[in-house]
């Protein structure tokens, strides 16, 4: 079976460790958000497409749920003795080494696909991991300031204000002249199944879904495309996802992010390889054919797709894969 993940860090990382558990033998591919990428020191840095490496393969710290395990800070500790920041971003040595090599082989010329599969050569995450683009694409988030409006990248309204400040605009800057990287639409249009993780869905899935293109594969492709919420009982379950859908003006609830994605409309899932159209769709509207949402969450309701309630926690492999099956189920595949 062919499954294809839009993903987002540590949600995304974390349900796909459920789906390579749920399906062992499936050819996974992943196309990750790029939007958090930063440049610092030099270096260039791609957390969401790093977290789901090192997740995968293996090597992330379980206790962060980002960056290395094992990991020292003695080079970030040197920079802080000589005033250099931010301060707010960790950079340990282990994790350094991978922005050594990436920066060094953008640098020589090679794209980002390249580089990400050079680095998995090393992870061996078990997944086609693909950056969504090899263009840069980076969030920034417009806020309030003395003097009116400024606009800082999403890593330090994130990291260094805690997305306390209130996000006037979240922009997706250059995501209109990108183009998806090599085989991103294939990966959508070939799948048996497009799954969106509980990954944010303003700044991991909706950015991703801001690149040209991306969006329409998913809406078109003769596959089920089933989503898990990020949000469950009216929160996120980690991390600040309510501030930026407040933002977007969309609520904080499993609910309205669902209606966000919006339902396909289709009068049922077609079988796998089955063109939509055979299924009796007209023009699909939005996303999704299938919604999972948590158990407390039941009665949501998200007009032309699928609603199913069942526990939403990735407390452990066990629970995500039962999370990766119920989405399975939906989808009929
Ligand atoms: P980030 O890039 O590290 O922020 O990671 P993602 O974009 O992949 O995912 C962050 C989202 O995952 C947050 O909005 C959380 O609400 C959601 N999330 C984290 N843990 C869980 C969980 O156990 N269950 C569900 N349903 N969502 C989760
Ligand atoms: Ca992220």
């Amino acid at each position: 079976m062919r499954v294809t993940a839009l993903a987002g860090g540590i949600g995304g990382a974390r349900f796909l460790r459920g789906v390579l558990a749920a399906l062992p033998d499936a050819d996974v591919t992943v196309i990750g958000n790029t939007g958090d990428d930063i440049t610092l020191h030099g270096l260039r840095i791609c957390p969401d497409l790093d977290t789901v490496m090192y997740t995968l393969g293996g090597g992330i710290s379980a206790e962060r749920g980002w960056g290395r395990e094992d990991e020292s800070f003695v080079v970030a500790e040197e920079l802080a003795a000589y005033g250099v920041g931010p301060a707010w971003f960790g950079l340990g040595d282990r994790d350094l080494a991978t922005h050594l090599v990436r920066t060094e082989m953008l640098d020589a010329g090679y794209p980002l696909t390249d580089v990400v599969r050079a680095l998995c050569d090393r992870w061996q995450p078990g997944v086609r991991l693909l950056p969504m683009t090899d263009d840069r694409v980076e969030t920034h988030v417009v806020i309030a300031d003395d003097d009116g409006q400024r606009a800082v990248h999403f890593q330090e309204w994130w990291l260094r204000l805690r997305a306390a400040v209130p996000a006037q605009a979240i922009v997706p800057l250059r995501a209109e002249t990108a183009k998806p990287a090599p085989g991103v639409l294939d990966a959508i249009g070939e799948a048996d199944v497009v799954l969106l993780p509980p990954s944010n869905p303003v700044v991991s899935i909706g950015t991703i879904l801001a690149v040209p293109g991306i969006r329409d594969a998913v809406r078109e492709t003769a596959a089920p495309v089933v989503g898990v919420s990020p949000i469950i009982g009216g929160a996120a379950v980690r991390g600040m996802a309510d501030a930026c859908l407040t933002a977007i003006g969309v609520e904080t609830s499993a609910q309205a992010v669902g209606v966000h994605y919006g339902g396909r409309g289709r009068a049922a899932v077609p079988a796998a390889g089955e063109p939509a159209a055979a299924a009796g769709a007209a023009a699909p509207a939005g996303l999704l054919d299938g919604w999972l949402v948590d158990t407390v969450d039941a009665g949501a309701v998200v007009p032309g797709a699928t609603v199913l309630a069942r526990p939403l926690l990735m407390t452990d492999l066990a629970a995500t894969v039962a999370i990766v099956r119920s989405a399975l189920e939906i989808a009929g595949v």
